[in-house]
């Protein structure tokens, strides 16, 4: 039963949540000239879409429809970012290795990338340190190189996109505002009552709280990422190309085409077990203070554990150094991160109610999938 509150607010599309997913589908809805508002709980938007590399990342998607997927979405993120005048390094990856069965999937991928539509090569020692001053030469056998991968800077993107939305389409943003209820024509958020044709639920790891019983039913698990970030980088240096490594062929599924990965996958567990023990990876983007955001690690589980493992820390730091040159390694931030996951939906889409959509989950590639998403959201639903 939902309160009358004395003023009257309407539009055609309410969302709910201001995280990466709700403020991509305020793109696309109010680019079609929908009146939108999109409500965040918290004053800032403070769940993953601000805890994470910042990693547009197509090549880590399977190949055909979530690879297709994602590169409509990279090709939707620059355009937003062109138009929001928000910083971002179209800079690519390296997947670098050091080993000959990492050297043997990378290369084996990129002798399948043609015929699978991915744009990459294999790329040489000497070649990998042409393009890029942040690799250790020691050990260096090659990368396998791809052009399609782009960084943003999270706090700054999503600190920055409800001012461009509200300044180019009159979107408004209610932040300190939780939804507390829908109940079409109506929602309830914070102390207002408004009028709406549709809600797009886009809560992240938490929609329990408006549908408990779908989220029960959902089968999604939360999953916990411990982060590092270095202090800023001397002026000039740049990263360049995002850095991936060995451990990484492992784990997106991308690479699962490659004959050569069980094997390697079989020497990770079997050499450095701790790695798999807490799903660990190693990855790097520079942020636009000069910053490194270095990760990541993988703990599932409904329940998050509030405090992080400084043992998995020490994974996390002690596997990029292996691989990492840079003249700043203090680390000067550390955090964790959670997202939800289904255990076989690259995303969740569910409606809970005619005319309400939640829209969640999209994993470990939330960033990368977000406007692609949000654009068979709008088509499916008609707006
Ligand atoms: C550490 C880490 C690293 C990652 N790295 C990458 C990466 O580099 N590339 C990539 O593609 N993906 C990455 N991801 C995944 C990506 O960050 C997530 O998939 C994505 O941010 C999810 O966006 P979201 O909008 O669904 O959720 P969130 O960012 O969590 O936003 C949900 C928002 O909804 C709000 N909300 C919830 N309920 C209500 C309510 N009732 N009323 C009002 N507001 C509400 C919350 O306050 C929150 O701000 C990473 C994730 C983590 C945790």
């Amino acid at each position: 039963m939902i309160v009358q509150s004395p003023v009257k607010h309407c539009a055609d599309v309410a969302i709910v949540g201001a995280g990466i997913m709700g403020l991509a589908h305020a793109y696309l809805a109010a680019s079609r000239g929908l009146k939108v508002v999109v409500f965040e709980r918290s004053p800032r938007a403070s769940g993953a879409s601000v805890r994470n590399f910042g990693m547009i990342w197509p090549i880590g998607q399977p190949h055909g429809r979530m690879h297709q997927l994602a590169l409509r979405s990279r090709a939707r993120w620059v355009e937003v970012l062109e138009r929001a005048k928000l910083p971002y390094w179209p800079e690519g990856s390296l997947h670098v290795v050091y080993r000959d069965d990492e050297a043997a999937v990378a290369r084996e991928f990129t002798e399948l990338a043609d015929d699978l539509g991915y744009e990459c090569s294999w790329l040489n020692a000497d070649q990998v340190l042409a393009r890029s001053q942040a690799v250790k030469s020691d050990g260096l056998i090659g990368a396998l190189w791809s052009g399609t991968e782009l960084t943003v800077d999270p706090r700054a993107t999503i600190a920055g996109l409800p001012g461009f939305l509200h300044e180019h389409f009159g979107v408004e943003v209610r932040f300190g505002c939780a939804v507390r209820a829908i109940d079409l024509p109506a929602v309830e958020a914070g102390n207002e009552r408004w009028t709406v044709d549709r809600v797009i639920v886009c809560g992240g790891d938490d929609f329990e709280t408006l549908y408990p019983e779908t989220f029960a039913a959902s089968g999604l698990t939360r999953v916990k990422l411990q982060m590092l970030r270095t202090a800023p980088q001397p002026d000039g240096w740049q990263l360049g190309p995002a850095l991936a490594a060995g451990l990484t062929l492992r784990f997106y599924s991308s690479f699962a085409v490659c004959s050569t990965l069980p094997a390697l996958r079989d020497r990770i567990a079997r050499e450095t077990p701790e790695y798999e023990r807490w799903g660990i990876h190693g990855l790097v983007s520079q942020t636009a203070l000069g910053e490194l955001t270095l990760g990541d690690s993988h703990e599932y589980g409904p329940c998050v554990d509030i405090f992080n493992r400084e043992e998995v820390d020490d994974l996390i730091l002690g596997y990029i150094r292996g691989f990492l040159n840079a003249p700043v390694m203090n680390i000067a931030q550390r955090w964790h991160g959670v997202y939800a996951k289904h255990p076989e939906k690259p995303y969740l889409a569910i409606t809970p109610a005619p005319g309400v959509r939640i829209v969640t989950s999209p994993g470990g590639a939330g960033m990368t999938l977000s406007f692609g998403i949000a654009e068979e959201t709008i088509q499916d639903m008609g707006l």
